[in-house]
C-alpha cells in the first residue's frame, strides 16, 4: 500500500463547494488503495483576515496569542473536510498539528519543526481512515504552546510529514499548474516546467518564487521525498521536484525568480579597518535581521561604503538600530532604499557551463537596466535593480535564455 500525502492550499479549499471538490479527489485517492494523509491550509484569505483583526486590536500582538489565533484557520478547514469525506462514506479523522505530533522549537510566528511523532496518524491510517492534518502549526517541545511555521507553512507540514511517514510522494495542490520558468503575470509566455531538482527549487523559493515555502523543499531534499506541485482544478501532471539523478531532461537554466520584498541599506563612509564589518554584521545578527547580498565598495581615503539587502520590513522596523550601528563603527550614516528588486537566474547546468552570468548581464544592459548589486551561488546569479525595472529585467533575462521554448539541452 502506498502512502500518499496531499496538501491543499487556501484557494483549493476557498469555499464549501471547493472543499467538496477536494473531498472527491481525496476519496478517489483513498479508494485507489492508498493510505492517504491530507494537509490543509486555512480557507481562502482567512489567515490574512485574522492577522488584520489582531492588528486592529493590538499594535504588537503577543506571539503566543497570535499563533493561537492563526492556527484556528487550519482547524476550520480540517474539520470541514473530514465532514465532507464522511458524507462520501469515507472514514476520516482530523488532527491539529499538536495532535499529529509536529514538535517545534518555541519561536512563535516562524517555528522550526524539530521532531515528528506521528503515532496517532499511523494509528488512524491503520484503522482505515483518511487522516487530515492542520497545516502550518505545531507545538513547542519546551513551552508546550501552539506555534506556527511562518506564512506558507502548510507546505512544510506536508513535506515533513511525508518524510516522517516514509511517503511515496508529497503532492502539493495549488491554484496554478506547477512551477513556471518565471511568474506568468510578468512573463506571459513563461513555460510550465515538468521537472526541477531540489537545489533549483530551493533557490527559486528562496529568491521569491511563491509556489512553495523554501523550508518544505529543504525537507524534501534532506529526506528524498519527491514533491509534485500541481493544480487542484485539473488532472494534468504538474512539476516534479526530485533528486538530480532522477532528472530526465537536462536544462542548463530552469527559471527566473524575482523578489520585491527587500530593501537596500547603505552604510556610508565606513572606516576601512579590520573588525568593522564584523561589528556591523554582529549587530544585525543580534537583532535577528537576515542579511542577503553584501557589497563593499573600493576604499577611498581610508573609508568605504558597505551596502546590503535585508527584508524590507526589517529595514523599516530597525531604522534607529541601523543608524546606531553606523555611529558605533564610526561611519557617516545609513540610508535605506525601498525601491529595489532582486532578479535571480537559476539552473543546475550553471555548475558546468561558463558564460551564464555574462549573458544575463548583457541582456540587462541591452534592456537598459542598471545593475546595483550582484551575488551568486553555484547554480544562481542574482542582481539587484531598481524596483521600476523589475518586470523589464525579468522579461529580458527570460528571453535571453529562450526559456519560453523547449529546454536547452546540455550537449
Ligand atoms: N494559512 C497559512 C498562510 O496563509 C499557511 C499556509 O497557507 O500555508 O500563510
Ligand atoms: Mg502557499
Amino acid at each position: 500500500m502506498a502512502i500518499v500525502v496531499q496538501k491543499y492550499g487556501g484557494t483549493s479549499v476557498g469555499d464549501v463547494t471547493r472543499m467538496k471538490r477536494v473531498a472527491d479527489r481525496v476519496a478517489a485517492t483513498h479508494r485507489a488503495g492508498n493510505q492517504t494523509v491530507v494537509v490543509v491550509s486555512a480557507m481562502g484569505d482567512t489567515t490574512d483576515e485574522l492577522v488584520t483583526m489582531a492588528e486592529k486590536i493590538s499594535d504588537l500582538p503577543p506571539g503566543r496569542e497570535l499563533d493561537m489565533l492563526l492556527t484556528a484557520g487550519e482547524r476550520i478547514s480540517m474539520s470541514l473536510l473530514a465532514m465532507a469525506l464522511h458524507m462520501l462514506r469515507i472514514p476520516a479523522k482530523s488532527f491539529t498539528g499538536s495532535q499529529a505530533g509536529i514538535i517545534t522549537d518555541a519561536t512563535h510566528g516562524r517555528a522550526r519543526i524539530v521532531d515528528i511523532t506521528p503515532g496517532r496518524i499511523t494509528g488512524a491510517l491503520e484503522e482505515g481512515n483518511v487522516v487530515i492534518v492542520a497545516g502550518f502549526q505545531g507545538v513547542s517541545q519546551d513551552t508546550k504552546d501552539v506555534t506556527t511555521l511562518g506564512r506558507g507553512g502548510s507546505d512544510t507540514t506536508a513535506v515533513a510529514l511525508a518524510a516522517a511517514l516514509g511517503a511515496d510522494v508529497c503532492e502539493i495542490y495549488t491554484d496554478v499548474d506547477g512551477v513556471y520558468t518565471a511568474d506568468p503575470r510578468v512573463v506571459p509566455n513563461a513555460r510550465k516546467l515538468d521537472q526541477l531538482t531540489f537545489e533549483e527549487m530551493l533557490e527559486l523559493s528562496a529568491q521569491g518564487a511563491g509556489v512553495l515555502q523554501a523550508r518544505s523543499v529543504e525537507f524534501g531534499r534532506n529526506h528524498g521525498v519527491p514533491i509534485h506541485v500541481r493544480s487542484s482544478f485539473s488532472f494534468q501532471p504538474g512539476t516534479w521536484i526530485v533528486n538530480e539523478e532522477d532528472i530526465m531532461e537536462n536544462a542548463i537554466i530552469s527559471g527566473v525568480a524575482h523578489d520585491t520584498q527587500d530593501a537596500k541599506v547603505t552604510i556610508q563612509h565606513v572606516p576601512d579597518q579590520p573588525g568593522v564589518a564584523a561589528k556591523l554584521f554582529s549587530g544585525l545578527a543580534d537583532a535577528e535581521i537576515n542579511v542577503d547580498m553584501i557589497v563593499q565598495n573600493v576604499s577611498e581615503a581610508g573609508a568605504t561604503d558597505i551596502s546590503f539587502t535585508v527584508p524590507r520590513a526589517d529595514a523599516t522596523r530597525n531604522r534607529a538600530l541601523l543608524l546606531g550601528l553606523a555611529e558605533q563603527i564610526g561611519a557617516a550614516g545609513a540610508t535605506v532604499d525601498d525601491a529595489v528588486a532582486k532578479v535571480s537566474l537559476v539552473g543546475a547546468g550553471m555548475k558546468t557551463h561558463p558564460g551564464i552570468a555574462a549573458r544575463m548581464f548583457a541582456a540587462l544592459s541591452e534592456a537598459g537596466v542598471n545593475i546595483e548589486m550582484i551575488s551568486t551561488s553555484t547554480i544562481r546569479v542574482s542582481v539587484v535593480v531598481a524596483a521600476s525595472d523589475v518586470e523589464l529585467a525579468v522579461q529580458a533575462v527570460h528571453d535571453a535564455f529562450g526559456l519560453a521554448d523547449a529546454p536547452v539541452a546540455i550537449p
